[in-house]
């Protein structure tokens, strides 16, 4: 295994109003109008109504690795069509649109940084890359974190943000939910903690594989997590949903996960778990 580039995108610490362009906008929940700057100060918080919404990657790292200290692995790594699927376009056109509009080849991010002072496996998952869907190369990603994470002794954080398995792949993707399940494992056999962030939104073959399966399970207020989406469950079962139904505050209100905390609160509550798992572990 060999260190990837540094990227420029990973170099600036938490994002940076004096950067962001200078306009207002409109917050998609209250409806409040918010000088840009103000809200990217705040995170992309909504200060109003406390909306988390929907960062980049890039972004991500920025919140949560110290300063200077991510280095990418694997970033060469690149989909290749297995089936050469079509729907309205082919899927080896989509994949290059997202390579065009993200910079990157695939839609998870992997690396190694420091939270706090504690080095760990950070994978990410990026959005705008065909919806950060699971395919075989955000698989093996996962499984290379992993098994970095057990060579080095760290800890493993992976942030989703997925509709989950991809379907241009079809079986090569739904076996990368066994695939990631199985390196976990291992990491757990190994004593070594993963926590999972689920970010808005977590959905299908991800929530159902790797994005539940760690120790701890933390979301962002507000986050929208779960398997099928509502519209499809509702008209499944005939019946009309609980009121907030897949939101964060819901599952962990129904046990399904442990703790749902503000976006300025991660990186230290993340810093203090690997701390508190490491103690337990050394006892
Ligand atoms: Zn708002």
């Amino acid at each position: 295994m060999t260190f990837g580039k540094i990227s420029n995108l990973f170099r600036r610490e938490r994002p940076d109003p004096a950067e962001a362009p200078s306009h207002w906008i409109k917050c998609k929940n209250c409806q409040a109008i918010m000088y840009y700057k103000e809200v990217v100060a705040k995170l992309y918080v909504c200060p109003k109504c406390g909306l988390h919404m929907r960062i980049s990657a890039s972004d991500r790292i920025g919140l949560l690795a110290d300063e200077g200290s991510f280095v990418e692995y694997d970033a060469n790594l690149k989909a290749v069509d297995p089936i050469e699927f079509i729907d309205k376009k082919s899927y080896a056109q989509r994949l290059e649109e997202s390579v065009k509009k993200t910079g990157r080849n695939s839609a998870a991010i992997a690396g190694e940084c420091t939270i706090d002072g504690a080095p760990l496996q950070l994978v990410i998952f990026d959005f705008d890359f065909m919806g950060g869907s699971l395919g075989s190369v955000e698989g093996e990603k996962i499984v290379r974190a992993a098994d970095r994470a057990i060579a080095k002794r760290q800890g493993l954080i992976i942030v989703s943000a997925s509709g989950g398995a991809r379907m241009q792949e079809s079986t090569f993707s739904l076996m990368q939910m066994a695939k990631t399940s199985a390196a976990l494992k291992k990491l757990s056999e190994a004593k070594l903690p993963y926590i999972s962030i689920l970010t808005d939104p977590t959905f299908g073959g991800v929530s159902a594989s790797f994005a539940f399966l760690g120790d701890v399970i933390i979301a962002e207020p507000g986050a929208m997590i779960g398997f099928a989406g509502a519209r499809v469950i509702k008209q499944t079962i005939g019946a009309d949903l609980p009121e907030g139904f897949q939101s964060a505050e819901f599952l962990l209100a129904s046990g399904l996960i442990d703790m749902v905390v503000g976006r300025d609160k991660l990186k230290t509550t993340i810093a203090q778990l690997v701390k508190y798992m490491s103690t337990v572990r050394a006892l």
